[in-house]
């Protein structure tokens, strides 16, 4: 039987992973293919549960599913238990559900050498959870600035980071609010803070409204395509054991098979 792997959200349709996760097995000379898995919330158990006896080796886990993930694994990583969510599952021959978050690993790959000791962090929804433990757990000092303050306490308190409403400057800013998803949005909500390393998580076919913000202020921007690259590369490995090929990866991702904005 051919291995089989999938993301597994809701929807799916415009996700490049497919095309990342092909091009790597491609690449690797592995006879596995990596399939697109729409599966609406009610039937995310029973459906995961026979993914294996269908020769399924493993699955990304995106929107809406990252916590129907986490309660559903058999065991959970540091990662995925202290951020709360998963975004990799891996289905052993045993049986048993495999539950890891390499979102936050993806995001400091990304960031390669570059180890800031503050950094900000924007949103509170499931990439800023990833991001904010990442960072912190990296050593990083993290506030965590979220447009429905509450939202952005409760974070700050299940992972020991800060929240603030008006942050200071920080040496890394990370985008994980879901603005600039439209080329045209508008970033005058946003409290962005001079930073010489700026992340925005959100993709495109285009720089994004902050990916051009921090250019135009000389940081080093880091794009939500390599860490759409990096996270892939840790799933990849999780289930192949190999070394990712990260430029056959990268490579898939900037050829979009769809003219719509797609995120993982
Ligand atoms: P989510 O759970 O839906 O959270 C969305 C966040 O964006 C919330 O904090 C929300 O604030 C904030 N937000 C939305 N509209 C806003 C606005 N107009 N002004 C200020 N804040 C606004 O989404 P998520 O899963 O955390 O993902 C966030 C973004 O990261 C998405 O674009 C996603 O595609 C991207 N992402 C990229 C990668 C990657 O590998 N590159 C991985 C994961 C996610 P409220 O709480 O106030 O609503």
């Amino acid at each position: 039987m051919t291995p089989l792997a999938g993301v597994i959200g809701f929807p799916v349709g415009h996700s490049r992973s497919p095309a990342m996760m092909n091009a790597a097995f491609a690449a690797l000379g592995l006879d596995w293919r990596y399939m697109k898995l729409p599966l609406p919330p009610d039937r995310f158990d029973s459906a995961v549960r026979a993914l294996p006896g269908s020769g399924y080796r493993g699955a990304n886990v995106t929107l809406p599913h990252k916590l129907a993930a986490r309660d559903l694994a058999d065991e959970l990583s540091d990662a995925a238990a202290a951020i709360g969510a998963v975004n990799t599952l891996t289905f052993a021959d045993d049986g048993r559900i495999a539950g890891d978050n390499t979102d936050a690993a993806g995001l400091l790959d990304a960031l390669g050498d570059a180890r800031p000791a503050t950094a900000l962090v924007l949103g509170a929804g499931g990439a800023a959870r990833a991001a904010a433990w990442a960072l912190a757990s990296a050593g990083a000092r993290v506030t965590v600035w979220n447009r429905t303050g509450e939202r952005a306490e409760a974070l700050a308190s299940d992972l020991g980071v800060e929240c603030a409403e008006r942050p200071a400057e920080a040496e890394l800013l990370v985008n994980a609010t879901s603005v600039g998803l439209r080329a045209d949005d508008s970033l005058a909500g946003l409290p962005l803070v001079d930073a010489r390393v700026v992340v925005d998580l959100v993709y495109g076919d285009a720089p994004t409204p902050i990916a051009r913000w921090g250019e135009e202020r000389g940081a080093r921007v880091v794009g939500g395509l390599e860490v759409l690259v990096r996270q892939g590369a840790r799933s990849l490995a999780l289930w192949t054991g190999m070394d990712p090929p990260l430029d056959a990866m990268r490579g898939a991702v900037v050829q979009p098979t769809s003219s719509t904005s797609a995120q993982v």
